[in-house]
């Protein structure tokens, strides 16, 4: 089968087409500044990659047909003709407490998912601007939606619910809802493979960290508890974002300086996190290559983002009652052995110990743990696009 995924935002979409059962990636890329001045990146498989042609790109329409023609090509394609596209799937963010699972689209699944925009209105309009453009492009095409909430739907009321007063929650929909699910759900069954043991014998904790960072446990196949929470605001520390903090210090802020929500906001979600504390950067070699030159603020940033996933891992460890594995992915999770050290140093108590030698390692899947070590530590490499792809076949074949 060959699926085209989409991942729609609302100035840019990255799309690759693949086949999920051989993973092979035909084509990737990405269409940037749509409804600016349109730049298109294409990358067919084995072949020089085409960059930064600028194309007009006035709607996602046109990307999706700028896509659609690349893949096509006579010279470059690698398809001969846009049937041999079986099917595709649609990354969207929120899908509320209504998809627990990837569903196929349909006209009541679309108004569904519009009833979802209020609780991600930066990202689910422009995931349904994709999916119609997509949908009169190739009316014949099965559409699939693959939601980053979803995987999440299995946590259980003492997880989600936040201390408000409860109207909140059955009124307005105010909950923890988490995100990054698609990833979290890949890696941990990826996990079950390298250990050998069925989804229903482990307890594993994955730790996504990377511009933006997540943990979430999961016991029995099932996600219980995560680190976002309504928006993907909460949790960790991240490159600009602030994660998890005191309530009260909007009040004080917004007072002292005269801010209003939305400049505060901009605050807490652009100007905050690692990039904040440090003054240097989001980008965790940046601060590596800072803190090491000396730069204290950057070390002092690095330092708060392990801690604060060593203090998640342990938690967790807590609300399942003991850790089978810790799984590290994402930029940060797969690429920084510093970072995975400094988050599990110290937790050989509760079984975590780490091989150092075998941490040194960059974007592979590999368990890292010590040979006395009664939990795993893994690095595993997460990829989206190919669960997206999988669960579309799937609902697709069905
Ligand atoms: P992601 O959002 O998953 O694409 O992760 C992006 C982040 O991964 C970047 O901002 C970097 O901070 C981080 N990253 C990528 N490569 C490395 C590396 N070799 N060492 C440390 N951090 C890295």
């Amino acid at each position: 089968m060959k699926i085209l995924v989409i991942n729609a935002g609302s100035s840019s979409l990255k799309y690759q087409l693949l086949d999920p059962e051989t993973q092979q990636v035909l084509a990737k890329g990405l269409c940037e500044r749509i409804g600016i001045d349109g730049r298109f990146t294409y990358k067919p498989e084995g072949k020089q990659a085409v960059k930064d042609a600028e194309v007009a790109m006035p709607t996602h329409s046109e990307a999706i047909q700028t896509v659609l023609n690349a893949l096509v090509d006579p010279a470059n394609g690698v398809i001969a003709s846009m049937d041999e596209i079986d099917a595709v799937g649609h990354r969207v963010v929120h899908g509320g407490e209504k998809f627990a699972k990837s569903v196929l689209i349909t006209d009541e699944v679309m108004a569904a998912i519009e009833e979802c925009n209020p609780l991600a209105p930066l990202h689910n309009p422009a995931n349904i601007i994709g999916i119609k453009a997509c949908q009169t492009l190739m009316p014949k095409t099965p559409m699939v939606a693959v939601f980053d909430t979803a995987f999440h739907q299995t946590m259980p009321a003492v997880a989600y619910t936040y201390a408000l007063p409860y109207e909140y929650y059955t009124q307005d929909k105010v909950r923890r809802y988490g995100f990054h699910g698609t990833s979290h759900k890949y890696v941990t069954a990826r996990a079950a493979a390298m250990l050998g043991k069925p989804m229903e014998e482990l307890k594993l904790i994955s730790c996504h960290l990377g511009n933006g960072s997540s943990i979430t446990a999961v016991d029995c196949g099932k996600s219980v508890d995560t680190s976002m929470g309504f928006t993907p605001l909460a949790g960790l520390p991240m490159g600009t974002r602030s994660g998890d903090l005191d309530a009260g210090i909007l009040e004080y802020l917004m007072h002292k300086h005269g801010y209003d929500i939305d400049q505060m906001l901009n605050v807490l979600n652009k100007k905050s996190g690692v990039e904040g504390i440090s003054g240097v950067s989001s980008d965790f070699r940046d601060l590596e290559t800072a803190a090491a030159e000396g730069n204290e603020r950057a070390g002092l940033a690095l330092e708060v983002f392990a801690y604060s996933v060593k203090k998640l891992i342990g938690s967790y460890a807590a609300a399942m009652g003991g850790v089978d594995a810790v799984i590290f992915t994402a930029g940060v999770g797969e690429n920084d052995p510093t970072t995975r050290a400094k988050a599990v140093a110290d937790l050989e108590f509760m079984g975590v110990k780490l091989d150092p030698e075998k941490n040194n390692v960059r974007g592979k899947e590999v368990d890292v743990s010590a040979a006395d070590s009664r939990a795993h530590v893994l690095v595993i490499p997460t990829n989206e696009e190919l669960m997206i792809a999988q669960d579309t076949a799937a609902l697709v074949k069905a």
